[in-house]
């Protein structure tokens, strides 16, 4: 009966390696369908732009004689938009590989002041021009948490910046901070970030979708600056702080992204040996 018992152990054994090596294989399928379905995506979004900028400098060079200066500084500036445009696709599109491809970051304490003050310095001249105004609310002693400066000023870039794009002249953004206590304690576990804004709000049926790679919400003017990956960026760089983000959206009224992050506590210190004579 032992002997019995081993060899059905063994069968289990193989049994399972062989189901896990089919779900590895399945996994691996479905990353290179992705990454697929990515580069079909990028170079579909790259061929636009270069597309625009080679017809705006085909005209030039063929009619340039016949053209006023007025249309052809027009085409100029749009030749130039269009490479703003095309330098945006490529930083969103770098450091998203960036970040998909390296596995740790260094996190240690960041104080989130400095980063959402850095934001504010950033964005504060395009609010004025679209006559929004930006603020920051902070608690009072907030703890500094564990992170990635760089990343978390990249999340705190991307989600004011989409809220100025989708909040209408009058309106008002802002990032709040504020300390998070664990249930039945008084103990603070995280610090929740929010970022608000009096905007056109997201649809219930797209908020998970705009999440995904060049997703954008449809019947949108999209003149507006954008490479529908801003919100797959800050969602690659939340779980990387091990944390989630969350969507509260009303159409017409506004929207409010929020995650947690934990609270940096130094390692406790290593016990000194105290000799005494
Ligand atoms: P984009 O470069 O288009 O802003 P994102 O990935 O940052 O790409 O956002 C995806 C889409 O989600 C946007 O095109 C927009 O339709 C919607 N969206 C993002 N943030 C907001 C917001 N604060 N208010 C309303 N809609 C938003």
């Amino acid at each position: 009966r032992v002997l019995l018992s081993k060899v059905l152990d063994r069968e289990r054994e193989n049994i399972r390696g062989i189901a896990l090596t089919v779900q590895d294989i399945t996994r691996e399928v479905e990353l290179n369908e992705a990454k697929s379905q990515f580069i079909s995506n990028v170079s579909h979004e790259l061929r636009t732009p270069l597309f625009n900028i080679k017809s705006f400098i085909e005209t030039l060079s063929e009619y340039g004689d016949d053209l006023t200066e007025v249309q052809k500084k027009e085409f100029l500036e749009t030749a130039n938009h269009e490479t703003d445009r095309l330098t945006r696709l490529v930083n969103d599109v770098l450091d998203l590989s960036r970040l998909e491809a390296s596995r740790s970051y260094n996190m240690s304490a960041v104080d989130l002041i400095q980063p959402v003050e850095q934001t504010l310095r950033t964005c504060q001249l395009n609010a004025k021009d679209q006559g929004i105004t930006l603020h920051k609310d902070i608690e009072e002693e907030l703890p500094p948490v564990l992170g990635h400066y760089d990343l978390l000023l990249q999340v705190f870039t991307n989600l004011v910046g989409n809220a100025l794009k989708f909040t209408n002249s009058g309106g008002k953004v802002t990032i709040k901070a504020y300390k998070v206590t664990a249930e039945e304690s008084t103990a603070i576990s995280h610090v929740r970030i929010e970022v608000k804004d009096t905007g056109i709000g997201i649809p219930p049926e797209d908020k998970e979708a705009i999440f995904e790679r060049f997703f954008r919400v449809e019947n949108r003017v999209h003149t507006l600056e954008g490479t529908g990956l801003g919100l797959s960026i800050v969602k690659n760089i939340i779980d990387k702080h091990h944390s989630q983000v969350f969507i509260e959206s009303e159409v017409g009224k506004g929207t409010t992204f929020w995650f947690d992050l934990s609270v940096y506590r130094e390692a406790p210190e290593e016990p000194k040996l105290i000799v005494s004579d």
